[in-house]
């Protein structure tokens, strides 16, 4: 398996440190607002990557953190703690803030099919490891104390910096913001202290004084604890690469004398045509604004494999239609497919999974991916049972739930085919019981009518189901209510 190592700049051979265990660490939110599609399109492409890791016989064991404390308006160590900042904005306390957050969040990349990772941290439960992580940068020489906080002082570490390219290198210390008594402009907080002015919510004791950890100490913190040094795997957005990641490196390397993971992957942002999304924007489009216009969080997910993870990618209402009808075609295809009559594999079969392993292996090319399975509608040498068997098996990588597609036919002579979805997935079932009463009772009107031969009448009662989201089609015999958004 290649992957792309931002650390080297180059597509690697993926060699795990254990035999077939993989240690992987992703960057978690910082939890004052709701997470935005962008974040999500992260998390979607870390979640292929364990899929795709997975699907390659390695036991992945993930850990996420929770920024809960910390994270500040300017990622330089500047302007107020995005917590503290969003706890007085909604009148809660900061842990109230950090908890509703957190579980939104959770729910949120259930809904994406994101496989949840194997342990949660919170920043606020790691202060101990984090404080005991700074006593050792000190004893080491790579700290000072000035009136702000405790800092890392870069000028010490002869590699700080070495995930940036040479020209971001410019760009990066160009956008880092003074803090008054910084040596360096690279150099960031360990330990801030709490403002003597005002009463901070979360604050701990530590050997320095009253105050609380920087943002970049909790990864390493976190990591180290619970994957040791190094792991195999450390994911976030392309944003982490300049400051974040550069400093999480930047600590490991000064107490461990290695570079935290051996291979750093980075997913590029997720952008609207007028730029940058960003919660500190306002600007930003969540799933629940998807939902609003009937788009299911998985037509999102869909939309995302779309284009490869290390490209731009801009959203657009045509784009995310486009997308959930694309994705309508695919659920329709695999209930097609599902009914078809078994039949053994052919060499085609294997062909197409090759085909198929080769495209994930390859740094994750979910475009081709896509682009491969609507060419194997097409293809004539492979019979409907050897699709649906190879949709099936790409959907352990997918996870689009074509599994969970639920087809309930049993009841032959039912007039009726109710076809709806749940989560987004589609439901075929000849039980009425899930339509709502009202628009049974225009659906038998319609009916009524349409025997008296009362068109007009009939016309009115299809006007009233679609005006309560449902819509009814003929189909021979049978009629057809469904829902789909
Ligand atoms: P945050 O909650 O701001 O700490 O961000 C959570 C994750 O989302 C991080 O890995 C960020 O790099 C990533 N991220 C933030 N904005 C975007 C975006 N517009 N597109 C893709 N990823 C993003
Ligand atoms: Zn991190």
């Amino acid at each position: 398996m290649k992957i792309y190592n931002t650390l080297t700049r180059k597509k690697e051979e993926f060699k795990s440190i254990k035999d077939k265990e993989v240690g992987m660490y992703t960057c978690g939110p910082t939890v004052y607002w709701f997470a935005h599609i962008g974040n999500m399109r992260t998390y979607i492409f870390e979640d292929i990557l364990k899929r795709v890791l997975k699907y390659g016989g390695y036991k992945v064991k993930h850990v996420m953190n929770i920024t809960d404390v910390g994270h500040l308006t300017s990622d330089s160590d500047a302007g107020e703690d995005k917590l503290e900042k969003g706890a007085k904005k909604e009148r809660k306390t900061v842990w109230e803030i950090a908890e509703f957050y957190a579980d939104f969040f959770k729910k949120d990349i259930k809904s994406l099919h994101i496989l949840e990772p194997n342990v949660w941290v919170k920043a606020t439960d790691t202060i101990k490891e984090q404080i005991e992580l700074i006593k050792e940068l000190e004893k080491k020489g790579f700290t000072y104390v000035i009136k702000d906080g405790v800092y890392f002082n870069t000028s010490k570490l002869e590699k700080y910096g070495r995930l940036w390219g040479e020209s971001e290198r410019k760009e990066s210390k160009a956008r880092i913001e003074e803090v008054k008594g910084k040596k360096s402009k690279t150099d960031f907080a360990l330990w801030k202290f709490s403002p003597k002015n005002e009463k901070r919510q979360m604050e701990w004791d530590s050997p320095w004084g009253v105050g609380f950890p920087g943002w970049h100490t909790e990864c390493v913190a976190i990591g180290v604890k619970n994957l040791g040094i190094p792991f195999d795997i450390h994911c976030g957005g392309i944003d982490h690469v300049f400051i974040h990641h550069t400093n999480e490196i930047a600590q490991a390397e000064a107490v461990y004398d290695k570079p935290l993971a051996n291979y750093w992957m980075h997913g590029e942002f997720l952008n609207l045509k007028e730029g940058k999304m960003s919660k500190s924007l306002g600007n930003i489009v969540t799933l629940q604004t998807l939902n609003e216009k009937g788009i299911s969080p998985l037509a999102y997910r869909y939309l995302c494999f779309g284009t490869h993870y290390r490209s731009k990618l801009f959203f657009s209402d045509e784009s995310i239609d486009f997308a959930q009808n694309t994705l309508n075609r695919l659920y329709e295809k695999v209930v097609e497919l599902s009914n078809s009559e078994k039949k053994s594999h052919s060499s085609k079969f294997n062909e197409y999974q090759e085909k198929f392993i080769g495209y994930i292996n390859d740094d994750l090319n979910m475009p081709s991916v896509l682009a491969m399975i609507w060419d194997m509608m097409k293809e004539k040498n492979l019979s409907d049972s050897e699709k649906y068997d190879l949709l099936i098996d790409f959907d352990k990588v997918l996870g689009l739930g074509l599994l969970e597609i639920k087809i309930d036919k049993k009841d032959k002579d039912s007039k009726y085919i109710v076809k709806t979805t749940k989560d987004g997935i589609p439901v075929w079932t000849s039980d009425i019981s899930i339509v709502p009463k009202e628009v049974m009772v225009l659906v038998k009107q319609r009916e009524d009518s349409r025997k008296g031969k009362e068109w007009d009448k009939a016309d009115e009662a299809r006007k009233g189901i679609e005006k309560m989201g449902w819509q009814i089609e003929d189909s021979g015999e049978k009629t057809i209510i469904k829902n789909n958004p």
